[in-house]
């Protein structure tokens, strides 16, 4: 019979070795919170496909909608033939991005897709080709994405250098030394090294640094950033594709931030385990770019919009934003627990239900015990995932559907797993 163990020899030989795998693991089944392996093993998800499933896994109402799809059609293009979900997702998604103006939407397939006509669109609205991103940013893997995103190994690495006109700026993050005028100055320096304002298209970041090691901008940060966007005609690009559809408490990150960004994308749980992306901004900037400018074969494919819709339902029926706040809270206060046993727990941090538990010891990163608490984890039935720029955060990303029972059988393993590796 198949085992983890020959499927990963198999992978070994025939995926590019590229392609990383955290966890040895092959999925036969998978339903909410809950992942069965092909030997019949059942692990609680605290992954959920990075941040792709606050609704879990299989929602009863994603499927459904997207099996009835299934009878309709799959696929047209949106370019070619048209489809009302499309327009739905659109209109949804026009009233959910933060931000008191007309706006308008498109839609992609990947993360990294919505970050590329991010960037598209600021450039074709301002005239300008400079770019701003930050250290430990992640914008995803695609050749402009790949730029934007501030680490290079193992993302660039190998690969030669990434194309210009992008412009490194600190991002704030207290714990490592970087404040929030720190950071502000590290723009000013970019202007008076390296480009002109009048050169710069957009700044973007992530309202909370996802791959980077879940720090947030401050509110105060994010309005000092929109203040000189709005003095040198810069277009704020917040990048959403893990922060968006529910993960910190409200559907955007951003309405947490006191100022909205000109261009938002979105990705990930926005669809429920489905491919979809997309971006959101002013009308005015979103316009800027003519017709067949934007798209994509697969962009907004229906069997994903029909998800995205049941996701959107599924967030009114369920109110998960308030679930999110309420599992937040409980995560966060059980690690506070097992934070007074274990010194190395050096922070334990998150918006909403996006957690971190950052490790450190003789005030050191000390992404030794990551490896070894997922692992230790894995073989008591977690998954788990570590995120950083040091490789030392352990994250929390479990669906905002989980019950309760699960959420603590989880956390209860979590916390044998400290009591194992930490001293
Ligand atoms: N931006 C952010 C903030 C992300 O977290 C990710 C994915 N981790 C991406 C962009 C890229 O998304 P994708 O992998 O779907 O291309």
């Amino acid at each position: 019979s198949t085992t983890n163990d020959s499927l990963m020899a198999r992978r070994q030989a025939a995926v590019a070795g590229g392609v990383g795998q955290i966890h040895p693991v092959f999925t036969a089944r998978a339903e909410n919170a809950t992942v069965w392996d092909v030997e019949g093993r059942e692990f609680i998800d605290f992954a959920g496909g990075i941040a792709v499933l606050n609704t879990g896994h299989l929602h009863p109402k994603v499927k459904a909608v997207v099996a009835a799809q299934l009878e309709d059609f799959s696929h047209t293009c949106f370019m070619v033939l048209g489809y009302e979900s499309y327009i739905q997702v659109c209109e949804k998604l026009n009233q959910l991005v933060p931000g008191d103006f007309a706006k308008k939407t498109a839609l992609f397939t990947s993360g990294s897709e919505a970050v590329e006509n991010a960037v598209k669109v600021a450039r074709a609205y301002t005239k300008r080709a400079g770019v701003i991103a930050f250290t430990s940013g992640y914008h995803g893997r695609t050749m402009a994405a790949l730029a934007l995103t501030g680490k290079v190994a193992p993302y660039s690495k190998g690969m030669g250098l990434m194309s210009a006109n992008v412009f490194r700026a600190e991002f704030p993050c207290a714990l490592h030394g970087v404040s929030d005028d720190d950071a502000m100055a590290s723009i000013e320096r970019i202007f008076k090294n390296d480009a002109e304002p009048s050169d710069i298209a957009a700044i973007i970041l992530e309202p909370v640094q996802g791959e980077g090691g879940f720090y947030a901008a401050s509110p105060d940060f994010m309005q000092r950033l929109r203040a000189l966007c709005d003095r040198e005609g810069i277009m704020l690009i917040a990048d959403e594709v893990q922060t968006g559809a529910g993960r910190t408490g409200t559907f955007f990150a951003m309405e947490q931030m006191g100022v909205s960004a000109d261009i938002t994308t979105f990705a990930k749980s926005i669809a429920g385990g489905f491919p979809l992306s997309g971006i959101t901004g002013k009308a005015e900037v979103m316009d800027a770019i003519g017709p067949g400018g934007l798209g994509g074969t697969y962009g907004g494919n229906p069997l994903a919009c029909a998800a995205a819709l049941a996701v959107l339902e599924v967030f009114e029926e369920e109110k998960l934003l308030e679930r999110a706040n309420a599992i937040g809270e409980r995560i966060k206060s059980a690690l506070n627990t097992m934070q007074v046993e274990h010194q190395q727990i050096a922070d334990v941090r998150g918006l909403g239900a996006m957690i971190a538990i950052e490790l450190m010891e003789e005030g050191k990163p000390a992404p030794q015990y990551c490896a070894q608490i997922l692992a230790e984890a894995r073989d008591r039935g977690l998954i788990l995932l570590s995120c950083g720029t040091y490789g030392n955060v352990l994250r929390i990303l479990v669906p905002l559907t989980v019950p309760d029972e699960q959420l603590a059988a989880g956390l209860g393993i979590l916390k044998s797993c400290f009591d194992a590796v930490l001293k």
